[in-house]
């Protein structure tokens, strides 16, 4: 799978991927289950759901539009302190600091669903238990079993040029403390209570990081794999729909490999955008500029090239007898 060319890959040490073993597969599945086991006997307060669900705007948002579209594919341009703060709303949601993110996430572009790709569901094959292997490989196995990671100096020197970016990428660790402490302060003091920081710390906290985790992995796993796809692409990227209701748009996956810089990944009708309507917002009130909308004439080249391949490649019936050609 890996390609060690091109100087794109450097080694990861065992300890280190012991570390993703425990933080990035291990840990988000048995804090759920633990909140499953907590609300059994308590319910969760209505501040606690409150903090969790601002927390996981933050982070999305962070993530789709800070990480992917501003960062990875520089889908427009916008002054620093809001490139900052996307990049901090993005590293608070705890999928490592901006640069490997990014790294990672250009080499999916590159070689999506090709050897080489970091997370391919179809890493293992089409069939049956190779694609449900597939399916855990792409949604949080690859943290483990990927013995090189991208390379940053290789695929982000862009963003390793940019001071403000190293910057949030030094401050990782206390961003990642400042992603528990600060909902568990403020469910502290808005009660008033130790029980209140504790209950934030656990909703807001915790749990709020192996949601918004599992959530955005779907991308790359559900949405490498299952919905429909409008647009030929060399790849499996497709669309589902739930998967972008809960990333703010980024499970309209199809359109995005075709065009990774458009700031709008839902393209079709009633493909609902959150992300491409904050960077609208953004671009309305200065806060965003050179955004790359897609050209309503592009989406429909290729959407017609996509009906006329899939009608050519689609049985077609003739006096009774189905002609595979
Ligand atoms: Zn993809
Ligand atoms: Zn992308």
């Amino acid at each position: 799978m890996e390609d060690r060319a091109l100087g794109e890959t450097v080694e990861v040490s065992r300890s280190r991927r012991h570390a993703y073993l425990i933080v990035l597969v291990v840990l988000p599945p048995v804090v759920l289950l633990a909140a499953v086991a907590v609300v059994w006997g308590r319910a969760v307060g209505p501040l606690d759901v409150l903090l969790a669900l601002v927390m996981y705007a933050v982070n999305i948002f962070g993530i789709s539009v800070g990480y992917h579209r501003l960062l990875t594919h520089r889908s427009f341009r916008c002054p620093r302190p809001v490139r900052v703060t996307f990049a901090l709303a993005g590293a608070l949601a705890l999928q490592g600091p901006p640069t490997l993110w990014a790294a990672e996430h250009r080499r999916h572009h590159k070689y999506s669903d090709q050897p080489g790709d970091p997370h391919s569901p179809w890493a293992y094959g089409d069939s049956g238990f190779a694609l449900v292997r597939g399916l855990l490989h792409a949604q949080v196995g690859w943290f483990y079993s990927a013995r090189r990671r991208s390379n940053r100096a290789h695929w982000v020197p862009d963003l390793i040029a940019d001071p403000d970016i190293r910057r949030v990428d030094a401050a990782y660790p206390a961003i990642v403390a400042a992603s528990f402490l600060v909902p568990a302060a403020a469910g502290g003091l808005l009660s008033w209570s130790w029980a209140g920081f504790w209950t934030a710390l656990f909703w807001a906290g915790l749990v709020r990081y192996a949601v918004v985790h599992h959530i955005t992995w779907s991308v790359n796993s559900v949405a490498h794999c299952f919905g429909d796809r409008a647009f030929a692409t060399r790849d499996r990227s497709s669309n589902v729909r739930w998967v972008a209701l809960l990333t703010f748009g980024e499970g309209w996956h199809n359109w995005h490999h075709i065009e990774p810089t458009s700031a709008r990944h839902g393209v079709l009708k009633g493909q609902v955008d959150p992300s491409a309507g904050l960077i609208r917002l953004l671009e309305r009130l200065g806060c965003a500029h050179d955004v790359h909308w897609p050209s309503p004439a592009r989406i429909e080249t290729q959407a017609s090239r996509h009906r006329e391949e899939s009608r050519r490649a689609a049985p077609v019936t003739r006096g009774g007898h189905v002609d595979a050609g």
